[in-house]
Protein backbone atom coordinates (compact mmCIF):
# COMPACT_ATOMS: atom_id res chain seq x y z
CA UNK A 1 0.00 0.00 0.00
CA UNK A 2 1.49 3.31 -0.88
CA UNK A 3 -1.43 5.47 0.12
CA UNK A 4 -3.68 5.39 3.38
CA UNK A 5 -5.92 7.91 3.98
CA UNK A 6 -7.63 7.49 7.23
CA UNK A 7 -10.57 9.31 8.73
CA UNK A 8 -9.47 12.41 7.53
CA UNK A 9 -11.74 16.09 7.65
CA UNK A 10 -11.29 19.68 7.51
CA UNK A 11 -13.96 21.81 7.95
CA UNK A 12 -13.93 25.66 6.56
CA UNK A 13 -15.94 28.48 8.01
CA UNK A 14 -17.88 30.74 5.58
CA UNK A 15 -20.28 33.39 6.50
CA UNK A 16 -19.90 32.12 10.01
CA UNK A 17 -20.73 28.62 9.61
CA UNK A 18 -18.92 26.11 9.97
CA UNK A 19 -18.67 23.14 7.42
CA UNK A 20 -16.91 20.01 6.83
CA UNK A 21 -15.24 20.20 2.92
CA UNK A 22 -13.98 16.92 3.93
CA UNK A 23 -15.75 13.99 5.99
CA UNK A 24 -14.36 11.46 7.57
CA UNK A 25 -12.50 10.37 4.62
CA UNK A 26 -10.85 6.94 4.14
CA UNK A 27 -9.08 5.83 1.03
CA UNK A 28 -6.03 3.72 -0.21
CA UNK A 29 -3.93 3.53 -3.14
CA UNK A 30 -1.75 0.58 -4.43
CA UNK A 31 1.49 0.97 -5.88
CA UNK A 32 0.77 1.86 -9.56
CA UNK A 33 -2.73 1.75 -9.20
CA UNK A 34 -4.98 4.47 -11.07
CA UNK A 35 -7.87 5.78 -8.92
CA UNK A 36 -10.19 8.57 -9.98
CA UNK A 37 -12.32 10.76 -8.00
CA UNK A 38 -15.25 11.79 -9.30
CA UNK A 39 -17.81 14.55 -8.39
CA UNK A 40 -19.35 17.66 -8.72
CA UNK A 41 -17.57 21.24 -8.84
CA UNK A 42 -17.70 21.86 -4.94
CA UNK A 43 -18.23 18.17 -3.63
CA UNK A 44 -13.87 18.74 -1.82
CA UNK A 45 -12.17 16.96 -4.26
CA UNK A 46 -9.40 19.68 -4.41
CA UNK A 47 -9.94 20.06 -0.52
CA UNK A 48 -9.22 16.35 -0.30
CA UNK A 49 -5.94 16.56 -3.10
CA UNK A 50 -4.44 19.46 -0.83
CA UNK A 51 -4.20 17.22 2.15
CA UNK A 52 -2.78 14.45 0.42
CA UNK A 53 -0.22 16.85 -0.92
CA UNK A 54 0.49 18.12 2.53
CA UNK A 55 -0.52 21.58 1.39
CA UNK A 56 -3.55 22.12 3.92
CA UNK A 57 -3.43 20.00 7.38
CA UNK A 58 -6.67 18.16 8.31
CA UNK A 59 -8.37 18.53 11.29
CA UNK A 60 -9.16 14.97 12.00
CA UNK A 61 -7.23 11.89 10.80
CA UNK A 62 -4.34 10.64 9.43
CA UNK A 63 -2.37 10.51 5.98
CA UNK A 64 0.52 7.53 5.78
CA UNK A 65 2.58 7.18 2.56
CA UNK A 66 5.05 4.62 2.18
CA UNK A 67 3.94 3.28 5.94
CA UNK A 68 5.21 7.20 7.31
CA UNK A 69 2.52 9.43 8.35
CA UNK A 70 3.15 12.77 6.17
CA UNK A 71 3.38 14.52 9.62
CA UNK A 72 6.74 12.95 10.00
CA UNK A 73 8.09 14.03 6.56
CA UNK A 74 10.19 16.87 5.59
CA UNK A 75 7.13 18.51 4.32
CA UNK A 76 9.27 20.20 1.01
CA UNK A 77 11.13 16.84 0.47
CA UNK A 78 7.39 14.34 0.60
CA UNK A 79 6.12 17.69 -1.69
CA UNK A 80 9.21 18.21 -4.18
CA UNK A 81 10.03 14.60 -4.43
CA UNK A 82 7.60 11.69 -2.91
CA UNK A 83 4.69 13.00 -5.27
CA UNK A 84 3.85 15.21 -7.89
CA UNK A 85 0.76 17.18 -8.01
CA UNK A 86 -0.74 18.72 -10.95
CA UNK A 87 -2.93 21.23 -9.91
CA UNK A 88 -6.08 22.17 -11.20
CA UNK A 89 -6.00 24.54 -14.79
CA UNK A 90 -2.89 26.16 -16.58
CA UNK A 91 -0.27 25.66 -13.70
CA UNK A 92 3.11 26.37 -16.24
CA UNK A 93 5.26 29.54 -15.90
CA UNK A 94 5.07 31.65 -19.03
CA UNK A 95 8.41 33.18 -18.25
CA UNK A 96 10.08 30.49 -18.82
CA UNK A 97 10.61 27.89 -21.66
CA UNK A 98 8.70 24.52 -21.87
CA UNK A 99 12.02 22.51 -20.95
CA UNK A 100 12.51 25.03 -17.55
CA UNK A 101 9.16 24.47 -16.49
CA UNK A 102 10.22 20.75 -16.41
CA UNK A 103 13.58 21.30 -14.82
CA UNK A 104 12.46 23.92 -11.91
CA UNK A 105 11.12 21.20 -9.60
CA UNK A 106 14.74 19.55 -9.89
CA UNK A 107 16.22 22.68 -9.43
CA UNK A 108 14.16 23.94 -6.64
CA UNK A 109 15.02 20.70 -4.75
CA UNK A 110 18.84 21.92 -3.96
CA UNK A 111 19.96 20.34 -6.97
CA UNK A 112 22.65 21.73 -9.35
CA UNK A 113 23.85 19.05 -11.68
CA UNK A 114 22.57 19.74 -15.38
CA UNK A 115 19.42 17.35 -15.76
CA UNK A 116 18.56 18.53 -19.61
CA UNK A 117 19.01 14.57 -20.97
CA UNK A 118 16.21 13.83 -17.64
CA UNK A 119 13.91 16.48 -18.94
CA UNK A 120 14.34 15.50 -22.50
CA UNK A 121 13.39 12.41 -21.98
CA UNK A 122 10.62 13.03 -20.10
CA UNK A 123 9.42 15.71 -22.69
CA UNK A 124 9.73 12.85 -25.21
CA UNK A 125 7.71 10.62 -22.65
CA UNK A 126 4.65 12.97 -23.00
CA UNK A 127 4.94 13.13 -26.62
CA UNK A 128 6.75 17.21 -27.36
CA UNK A 129 10.27 16.74 -27.28
CA UNK A 130 10.40 19.36 -30.76
CA UNK A 131 8.80 21.99 -28.38
CA UNK A 132 11.66 21.87 -25.59
CA UNK A 133 12.75 26.21 -26.14
CA UNK A 134 9.25 27.38 -27.10
CA UNK A 135 7.88 29.60 -24.65
CA UNK A 136 4.15 28.13 -23.02
CA UNK A 137 1.54 30.67 -24.74
CA UNK A 138 2.60 28.74 -28.07
CA UNK A 139 1.68 25.75 -27.22
CA UNK A 140 -2.35 24.49 -26.75
CA UNK A 141 -4.08 23.68 -23.65
CA UNK A 142 -3.65 20.25 -23.91
CA UNK A 143 0.19 20.66 -24.38
CA UNK A 144 0.73 22.65 -21.21
CA UNK A 145 -1.30 19.81 -18.91
CA UNK A 146 1.47 17.28 -20.72
CA UNK A 147 3.99 19.53 -19.84
CA UNK A 148 3.33 20.09 -16.38
CA UNK A 149 2.85 16.42 -16.22
CA UNK A 150 6.62 15.99 -17.23
CA UNK A 151 7.28 18.70 -14.51
CA UNK A 152 5.69 16.40 -12.17
CA UNK A 153 7.91 13.30 -12.46
CA UNK A 154 10.97 15.31 -13.13
CA UNK A 155 11.99 14.11 -9.09
CA UNK A 156 11.00 10.63 -9.50
CA UNK A 157 7.94 10.71 -7.33
CA UNK A 158 6.24 7.76 -5.95
CA UNK A 159 2.43 9.04 -6.45
CA UNK A 160 1.17 11.33 -9.23
CA UNK A 161 -1.89 13.44 -8.01
CA UNK A 162 -3.72 15.38 -10.38
CA UNK A 163 -6.79 18.12 -10.22
CA UNK A 164 -8.86 17.57 -13.15
CA UNK A 165 -6.20 17.24 -15.61
CA UNK A 166 -8.64 16.77 -18.79
CA UNK A 167 -11.17 20.11 -17.89
CA UNK A 168 -11.15 22.04 -20.81
CA UNK A 169 -9.95 19.81 -23.37
CA UNK A 170 -11.41 18.56 -26.22
CA UNK A 171 -11.82 14.98 -27.00
CA UNK A 172 -8.47 14.43 -28.97
CA UNK A 173 -7.01 16.01 -25.95
CA UNK A 174 -8.66 14.40 -23.16
CA UNK A 175 -7.58 10.98 -24.31
CA UNK A 176 -3.83 11.96 -24.45
CA UNK A 177 -3.44 12.99 -20.95
CA UNK A 178 -5.45 9.97 -19.83
CA UNK A 179 -3.32 7.74 -21.98
CA UNK A 180 -0.31 9.17 -20.64
CA UNK A 181 -1.54 9.57 -17.00
CA UNK A 182 -2.29 5.56 -17.43
CA UNK A 183 1.47 4.62 -18.90
CA UNK A 184 2.71 6.32 -15.69
CA UNK A 185 0.74 4.45 -13.72
CA UNK A 186 1.63 0.64 -15.49
CA UNK A 187 5.63 1.97 -14.64
CA UNK A 188 4.97 1.76 -11.42
CA UNK A 189 4.19 4.82 -9.91
CA UNK A 190 0.37 5.44 -8.20
CA UNK A 191 -1.49 8.27 -10.13
CA UNK A 192 -5.07 9.75 -8.26
CA UNK A 193 -6.83 12.31 -9.97
CA UNK A 194 -10.60 14.07 -10.02
CA UNK A 195 -12.54 14.07 -12.94
CA UNK A 196 -15.91 15.00 -14.37
CA UNK A 197 -14.64 13.19 -17.70
CA UNK A 198 -16.51 9.58 -18.20
CA UNK A 199 -13.20 8.86 -19.59
CA UNK A 200 -11.66 7.72 -16.69
CA UNK A 201 -13.68 4.57 -16.99
CA UNK A 202 -11.47 3.33 -19.77
CA UNK A 203 -7.98 4.40 -17.92
CA UNK A 204 -8.63 3.95 -14.33
CA UNK A 205 -8.40 1.20 -11.91
CA UNK A 206 -10.61 2.29 -9.62
CA UNK A 207 -13.60 5.04 -9.00
CA UNK A 208 -14.92 6.63 -6.04
CA UNK A 209 -17.31 9.28 -5.72
CA UNK A 210 -17.11 12.40 -3.51
CA UNK A 211 -20.23 14.18 -2.83
CA UNK A 212 -20.63 16.85 -0.23
CA UNK A 213 -17.29 16.14 1.32
CA UNK A 214 -17.79 12.43 1.42
CA UNK A 215 -16.60 9.20 -0.44
CA UNK A 216 -18.65 6.34 -1.43
CA UNK A 217 -16.84 3.19 -3.22
CA UNK A 218 -17.98 2.49 -7.04
CA UNK A 219 -18.11 0.53 -9.70
CA UNK A 220 -16.43 0.60 -13.29
CA UNK A 221 -18.79 0.04 -15.89
CA UNK A 222 -17.99 -2.92 -18.47
P1 LIG B 1 -14.03 20.63 -5.65
O1 LIG B 1 -12.57 20.50 -5.88
O2 LIG B 1 -14.75 19.31 -5.63
O3 LIG B 1 -14.68 21.63 -6.57
P2 LIG B 1 -13.28 22.10 -3.24
O4 LIG B 1 -12.46 21.19 -2.38
O5 LIG B 1 -12.61 23.14 -4.02
O6 LIG B 1 -14.25 21.20 -4.16
O7 LIG B 1 -14.34 22.83 -2.29
C1 LIG B 1 -15.19 22.13 -1.37
C2 LIG B 1 -16.09 23.14 -0.66
O8 LIG B 1 -15.30 23.94 0.21
C3 LIG B 1 -16.79 24.12 -1.61
O9 LIG B 1 -18.07 24.40 -1.07
C4 LIG B 1 -15.90 25.34 -1.57
O10 LIG B 1 -16.64 26.51 -1.86
C5 LIG B 1 -15.41 25.33 -0.13
N1 LIG B 1 -14.08 25.92 0.09
C6 LIG B 1 -12.94 25.62 -0.59
N2 LIG B 1 -11.90 26.30 -0.06
C7 LIG B 1 -12.41 27.05 0.96
C8 LIG B 1 -11.83 27.97 1.91
N3 LIG B 1 -10.52 28.22 1.90
N4 LIG B 1 -12.65 28.54 2.83
C9 LIG B 1 -13.97 28.26 2.85
N5 LIG B 1 -14.57 27.40 2.01
C10 LIG B 1 -13.81 26.80 1.07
Amino acid sequence: MLLEVQNISKKYIRNGNEFFAVDNINLTVDKGEFVAVCGHSGSGKSTLFNLISGLLKPDDGQIIFNNVPISDYDMSKYRNGEIGYVIQGQSVLNGFTVIENICLPYYLSGNKSDICEKALNLLKEVGLEQYADVYPDQLSGGEMRRVAIARALINNPKLIIADEPTSNLDRKNAVAVMELLKKISNRGISVIISTHDSLYNDYADRFVIMDEGKLHNAEKHN
